[in-house]
């Protein structure tokens, strides 16, 4: 079993893997008579099967009991929340009082930056990335002109400085050095969505601490991807979704992250009902007294049914936790780089770093040319023949193709199959 590109290699690796019973929780769309190879969990997770009766439970609860649902039984609506609160901070390694899931990711995003961005005369600036996903780009830039400041001056945002639009540590510690005097926060993600650069999150906090500056993280590509350890990492906040690689479900309730040294904090925030304190919520009284800790960020009583699915997808996290998860996400995304390499290097170009703790799961390839069509045009016509064979990635303007093998419920037969199709549209085969 030395030749990584056959069935025997990956079928091996697979039976070699503790984790491979759990595709059978998760619905894999079909292609034929088939499966599909679904490598797009960086942006749609599967539905775990269990996702359904956790609806139901709520569906069937509110038709037998209404309003009294609130406060029967195992699955009460009152603190539902908190059979999500333990789990959801052990997969990204922080205290329970810590987390709370609420919103969405970008209404999450202003609504730390109420209270953890607080520009000066003599501190208004944030320093982002050149290049981040749209929507933080646009949270971050409002919110700067909503303080009165001037984007071209106070966001930050800077520039790549290694191939493929990846950072350097040293070009971040940099950056926050020059600008640091005049930082009032650090918006950095904790893995890039265009070219899976994952970063080191214990050491851009300690560095924009040490400037000066409030640190914050979107973790939509991080979570339920790396082993994360938010609390011992320190950063101040951080946001992510659940509908990518925590299979929660299209416009799935967002995640928050607090440390818990702002427990209890006299920052400013936009305070609703549902953040205060629970002990005292229902004397209904004029004056807001925050629960302690993230649930105290919370405005709305929470969407029940919007909530059943992640109840489903933390205990399939839960039954393996983190640390296994990412041991078999390097072993996928390590076998598809290796029949990259073998197989596909005059075709393909992984602008992901190669260093295994400087990525997740995804791997951004690159189209460089094939079937005589180079770079765009190769990309598309590469990109539609791997959906009609039943292997789905996604396409990133101009020209990149990102492949991510989620841990959960990809295998590595999966993978090969991936090589394998590139091969037949090379070869003019498919
Ligand atoms: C997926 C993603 C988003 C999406 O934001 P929503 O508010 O959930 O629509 C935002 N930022 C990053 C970095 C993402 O990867």
């Amino acid at each position: 079993m030395t030749e990584p590109y056959t069935d025997q290699y990956a079928a091996a690796l697979d039976e070699a893997d503790p984790l491979r019973s759990l595709r059978g929780e998760y619905h894999v769309p079909r292609h034929g008579d088939g499966e599909q190879a679904y490598f797009v969990g960086n942006s749609l997770g599967l539905q775990p099967k269990s996702a359904r009766a956790h609806v139901e439970d709520v569906l069937d609860k509110w038709a037998a009991e209404a309003v009294e649902a609130h406060f029967t039984g195992t699955t009460q609506w009152m603190p539902y929340h908190a059979l999500l609160r333990e789990p959801l901070a052990r997969v990204v390694g922080a205290e329970p009082g810590e987390v709370v899931a609420m919103n969405s990711l970008t209404a999450n995003l202003h609504f730390m930056m109420v209270s953890f961005y607080r520009p000066t005369r003599e501190r208004p600036a944030i320093l982002m990335e050149a290049g981040a996903f749209p929507s933080d780009r646009y949270a971050l830039e409002s919110q700067v002109r909503f303080h009165g400041f001037d984007p071209a001056t106070d966001l930050i945002e800077l520039e790549p400085d290694l191939p493929e639009g990846t950072f350097s540590m040293e070009a971040i510690a940099r950056a926050i050095e020059e600008h640091g005097p005049r930082l009032a926060l650090v918006l950095w993600p904790g893995v890039q969505y265009r070219s899976g650069q994952a970063f080191d999150v214990a050491e851009i906090t300690r560095l924009g601490h040490a400037a000066g500056a409030v640190v914050g993280f979107d973790l939509a590509h991080a979570a339920g991807n790396l082993a994360l350890r938010l609390h011992d990492d320190g950063p101040d906040f951080a946001v992510w979704c659940h509908y990518k690689y925590l299979n929660s479900g299209p416009g799935a309730v967002a995640g928050c992250f607090v440390h818990a040294r702002h427990a209890r904090t006299d920052r400013p925030r936009f305070a609703g009902w549902w953040g205060h304190d629970e002990a005292t919520r229902f004397r209904m009284g004029p004056d807001f007294d925050p629960t302690p800790g993230a649930e105290g960020w919370q405005l709305s009583n929470p969407p029940i049914l919007g909530l059943a699915p992640l109840r489903g997808s933390l205990e399939l996290f839960d039954r393996v936790g983190m640390e296994a998860l990412r041991a078999k996400s390097r072993s996928l995304t390590g076998y598809l780089e290796t029949l990259i390499d073998q197989r596909l290097s005059d075709t393909l170009r992984i602008a992901t770093p190669r260093d295994p703790a400087q990525r997740g799961a995804q791997l951004s390839l690159r189209v460089l040319e094939g079937r005589g069509l180079r770079g765009r045009e190769a990309g598309r016509s590469l990109f539609e023949s791997l959906g009609a064979q039943g292997v789905l990635g996604d396409w990133r303007e101009p020209d990149v193709i990102r492949i991510s093998p989620a841990p959960m419920y990809n295998s590595h037969a999966d993978v090969l199959r991936f090589v394998r199709a590139t091969e037949a549209w090379r070869e003019g085969r498919a």
